[in-house]
């Protein structure tokens, strides 16, 4: 490894957060969520991470589960968006997964398997979102018609579209809307997301849906959640390169900062390519030797330029976190015009990922 860039994945937060949340809801179970391979932090390893804690994982896509079965994860997966294409139906059954299905199409496609090869089937419910799923007023009918899928196995699912704001009277809305559903068909359900599971106990179900809050970021949009979370990554870089520039000096591509008094600006090596937000503007605060200091010029493919005049000692090599225990990711996502679920998402494969401590496989 040439660069010291590198996203450290904290084993023993992520166990730390996912039982906290649980606790939170003890008569539901929960289900990890680890789509887009663990929210940036790697699929495989949060769910050998998680292998003695989540009872369940979830994922959006088949081949996300089929990456888990070839790494050894036995747990049930529920697959939230369902099958894709026709043959995924017999695929979820031999790779064990649950399909959570949402059209007609799908439910078209399990009907032409043979009873033995057929999956475990949740149904999705529409009940405000108007993303995926059933209307309120139409799953009896689909509960009737293809009653040959549904059995004591099968979940009642919906999505709740504004469960981050706890003022939003909308979620109540939504709750209620499927809960009339949920009385005609008397299925298990779930509901609840990070921020409905934190913010709205009132959606708590057989089964929570639990991502963006076991990595350790805020759930509530306006913050205040009463769990204590910790952050699971650690975005880091070094130190690249040091120099002083005179007051009136621009730094970076477009002249987009200049120096407003003699500085020592040092070039830090990672930029949008690694996932750090180009949107970053001038400010955006950097940790680096115990300060924070200030980004100055734009993001670049693979390199940041920060304001180290104000730090006592800096040389190449020396440490920089981007976000983690010291610079909270929602701070960037917020300086970055974005979500933490972004910023997460979105570091690049050329940052490798290092779990502390060392877990076995
Ligand atoms: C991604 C996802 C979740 C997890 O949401 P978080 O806010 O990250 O906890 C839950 N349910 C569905 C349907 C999802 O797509």
């Amino acid at each position: 490894m040439s660069r010291q860039t590198q996203a450290i994945i904290h084993a023993d937060a992520i166990i730390s957060n996912f039982s906290r949340l649980t606790s939170l809801a003890v008569s539901s179970k929960t289900m990890a969520v680890i789509k887009a391979d663990a929210y940036g932090h790697g699929a495989v390893n949060v769910a050998h991470i998680l292998k003695d804690h989540a009872s369940c994982f979830a994922v959006a896509l088949l081949e996300e589960a089929r990456l888990l079965r070839n790494n050894n994860i036995t747990a049930p997966i529920v697959v939230l968006e369902g099958p894709h294409q026709a043959q995924e139906c017999a695929q979820a059954k031999h790779l064990n997964c649950i399909l959570v299905v949402h059209n007609r199409q799908q439910l078209q496609w399990l009907k032409q398997l043979p009873k033995a090869v057929r999956p475990t089937v949740w149904l999705k419910v529409d009940s405000g979102m108007h993303r995926l799923g059933f209307a309120c007023h139409e799953v009896g009918a689909i509960v009737n018609e293809f009653g040959e899928f549904f059995d004591n196995n099968t979940v009642l699912v919906t999505h709740l579209a504004c469960a981050d704001d706890v003022d939003n009277a909308f979620t109540a809305q939504q709750i209620a809307a499927f809960a009339d559903v949920v009385r005609q068909t008397q299925f298990p359900v779930s509901i609840a997301n990070s921020p409905a599971t934190v913010g709205w106990p009132q959606s708590h179900g057989d089964w929570n849906r639990i991502g963006l809050a076991m990595f350790g970021s805020e759930p509530l949009s306006r913050g205040g959640s009463s769990v204590a979370l910790a952050p699971a990554m650690t975005l880091g870089a070094s130190v690249i390169a040091v120099r002083k520039v005179k007051k009136g000096e621009s730094v970076g591509y477009g002249q987009n900062w200049y120096a407003p008094r003699d500085s020592i600006i040092a070039t830090v090596g990672i930029g949008y390519a690694d996932g750090y937000p180009r949107h970053c503007p001038n400010g955006t605060p950097v940790w680096v030797n115990g300060l924070r200091v200030p980004l100055v010029g734009r993001v670049s493919m693979d390199m940041i330029t920060i304001d180290v005049t104000e730090v006592k000692k800096i040389a190449c090599g020396d440490a920089v976190e981007l976000w983690g225990a010291n610079i909270c990711i929602d701070e960037i996502a917020k300086w970055a015009g974005t979500i933490s679920y972004e910023l997460m998402t979105r570091v690049s494969p050329r940052v490798p990922r290092i779990v502390v401590p060392d877990f076995e496989r």
